[in-house]
């Protein structure tokens, strides 16, 4: 039988199959999958098959394949062990939810949120919200950044949650698809996806009141099936996620206006800081390439981390 990951616990999985049954499986002491090492090897959004088993006198479902993943994203452990855990799999897409400010999002944050999920081959479509509380220089302010994104080809659509505006934009670009909620503490998560679906609540927000009661807390992702064919996976205490293991020439790649124009520096290696006969460069002089975007790159580049890793995690 085959079957989609809504759940784990860690040592169980539930799995969803296409008639719409749900079977509690497991996996099998030695069951590892190639490619990535990781503490889960299975995650939520896993596509898995599965067979019944008798054990003794009890049928158990039990996990025997995983189909290769469109994509994935992964946390890595800040501790010692550097362990992989693989957060979600075969997103369809990310929405990214941006304020001005209460909270601010930072266009540095952006950037690296975009190239992450440009590395991993998730598209993702920039929200920005609270438009009903800006007043004329932050909606300038704002007009900007939508004008700056949707020319390098991003989708972004101005909301206000809380009024309901444009949440069935939202709406109709999730029908028939996986979809991800990501973005600050405070930029609205909770309540758009209480617009898109009243009732359903992101235990994103209930982490952080556990927090203040000093509970510890396990955070795995989970996936829901809303009331208009459509699905969403809540990542408890994520907000984004982080650039992992990537070589310092790999990053302009994920500038998608970088890329388009990298073939015409003088050298291939062109890392686009100080070397002579610069595309990237040359565009940002001729105002075809953002200031702002440049500066996050730069951030990237040379950030002190060696991996060029930024954990936006917390
Ligand atoms: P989350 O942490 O991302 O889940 O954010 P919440 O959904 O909990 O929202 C944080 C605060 O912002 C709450 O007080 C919401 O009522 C408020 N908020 C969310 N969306 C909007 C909006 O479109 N306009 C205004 N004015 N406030 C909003
Ligand atoms: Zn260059």
């Amino acid at each position: 039988m085959q079957g989609t990951v809504y759940k784990s616990t860690g040592s169980w999985y539930t799995v969803k199959t296409e008639e719409g049954s749900f079977y509690e499986c497991r996996i099998k002491g030695k069951f590892r999958i190639k490619g990535i090492k990781s503490t889960n090897p299975v995650a939520v959004g896993d596509i898995v098959t599965f067979d019944l088993k008798e054990i003794g006198d009890e049928k158990v479902a039990v996990i025997t394949d995983i189909t290769e993943r469109k994509n994935y994203i992964i946390r890595k452990s800040v501790n010692l062990s550097k362990q992989t855990h693989i957060i979600a799999a075969n997103l369809d897409q990310v929405f990214l939810l941006v304020t001005l400010n209460n909270p601010p999002t930072f266009t540095s944050f952006i950037d690296r949120f975009l190239v992450t999920a440009e590395a991993y081959d998730i598209p993702v479509v920039l929200l920005f919200n609270k438009m009903d509380v800006y007043n004329d220089q932050e909606m300038a302010e704002i007009d900007y950044l939508v004008q700056l994104y949707k020319d390098i080809g991003y989708h972004c659509i101005d909301i206000a949650a809380k009024e309901g505006v444009n949440v069935e934009m939202v709406k109709e670009l999730m029908v028939d698809k996986t979809s991800m909620f990501a973005g600050h503490s405070g930029v609205g998560k909770s309540t758009l996806v209480n617009a898109l679906e009243p009732g359903l609540k992101l235990k994103t927000a209930e982490i952080s009141e556990q927090h203040l009661q000093g509970q510890h807390t396990t955070t795995f992702a989970e996936m829901y099936d809303l009331s208009f064919e459509a699905r969403i996976i809540d990542t408890p205490g994520i907000k984004g996620f982080g650039i992992v293991d990537m070589e310092k020439d790999e990053v302009g790649d994920y500038f998608p206006e970088f890329f388009k124009l990298k073939s015409e520096c003088k050298f291939n290696n062109c890392l686009h800081l100080d070397e002579p006969k610069c595309a990237i460069k040359n565009a940002l002089e001729n105002d075809n390439i953002s200031w702002s975007r440049y500066r996050s790159y730069v951030q990237m580049i040379t950030g002190e981390d060696e991996n060029y890793r930024v954990d936006i995690y917390k």
